[in-house]
This record gives C-alpha cells, sequence and structure tokens, in this order.
C-alpha cells in the first residue's frame, strides 16, 4: 500500500506518543480506555486543546483498521463533550493530519480536539504557552467533564 511520507518517521521505542501511552514522559491525561488515550497538547491552540491517539503505534490513519479508525473518532467525540463543557467553549475543530505535507510533527496518529469562542471564528489561531499549574487544571476540569 502506498505510504505518505514523514521525516519524524519512527518506531514505537522512538515514538513521543508511545512513550506518553507507556508512562515513560509525563503528559496531562484526560481520558483512557483499553485502546485509546487523551491528553492535553503540550503547546496548544487554545486552552484544553487535546490529542485523542491510539494506544497502539500506527502512523497515519491508513495504518488503522477501520473498526479502529471508528473507535478513534468515538474517543474523540466523547473527549469534545468534555473539552467543551470544562472550557466553555462555543465551538471544537477536529484536525487529523497524515504526512509531512500535513505538518503531521508526530507519527503515531492522533485527533486534535480544539475548542474555540466566537471570537476565533475566521482568525488564524497562535499557539498559547500556558504555565504547568494552568494546564493541571485544565486537565482536570476535563476529566471531571468525562465522569459519567
Ligand atoms: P501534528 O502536527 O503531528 O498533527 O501535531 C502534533 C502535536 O503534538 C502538536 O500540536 C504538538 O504541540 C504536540 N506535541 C509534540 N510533542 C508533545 C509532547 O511531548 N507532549 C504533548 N502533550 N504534546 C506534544
Ligand atoms: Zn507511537
Amino acid at each position: 500500500m502506498k505510504r505518505l511520507f514523514n521525516s519524524a518517521s519512527v518506531g514505537p521505542d522512538r515514538c513521543i506518543f508511545c512513550k506518553i501511552v507507556r508512562g515513560d514522559l509525563p503528559s496531562n491525561k484526560v481520558y483512557e480506555d483499553a485502546h485509546y488515550l487523551a491528553f492535553l497538547d503540550i503547546n496548544p491552540f487554545s486552552k484544553g486543546h487535546t490529542l485523542v491517539c491510539p494506544k497502539e503505534h500506527g502512523e497515519t490513519i491508513w495504518d488503522m483498521k477501520e473498526d479502529e479508525i471508528g473507535g478513534l473518532f468515538l474517543a474523540a467525540s466523547k473527549v469534545s463533550k468534555a473539552v467543551v463543557e470544562a472550557t466553555g467553549a462555543e465551538g471544537f475543530r477536529f484536525v487529523q493530519n497524515n504526512g509531512e505535507a500535513a505538518n503531521q510533527a508526530v507519527a503515531h496518529v492522533h485527533v486534535h480536539v480544539i475548542p474555540v469562542m466566537m471570537e476565533h471564528k475566521g482568525k488564524t489561531m497562535n499557539r498559547l504557552k500556558l504555565d504547568e499549574a494552568e494546564m493541571q487544571a485544565t486537565a482536570s476540569a476535563i476529566r471531571t467533564a468525562m465522569a459519567p
């Protein structure tokens, strides 16, 4: 099958998101089940910007089975509701980059869940730098909103 070029391509041993899944790298987790993990983006476009990834390493959507792709977006949909509730957002974006040409910087499949406000409408969003206390508080609020 055709593969998409990515200069960031690495195996599971060196992959940042595999390290987060294994607990070898810290992250602000907001949701986890047997197959998927969600955690705050370290360099968010907005407060609550979350990444949802399969625990199993694969570079792009093309590396996943169809039911796993469905499961990934179902997990992202659940996470989106908690992210919107916790942040008071008025909308959200799913962004899912595949391949270097699409700006995929981490070569492990993931869906961005980016909460947005009306003030963001029609504007380019810039990366924020939130301090660790604010990241932890945001993750905690999302985890609370995830609770059944
Ligand atoms: P991509 O461009 O591959 O779709 O997005 C990768 C995202 O991963 C970026 O938004 C970037 O800020 C985020 N990221 C990169 N390294 C780390 C990390 O070590 N921890 C976390 N939580 N996010 C990361
Ligand atoms: Zn990986």
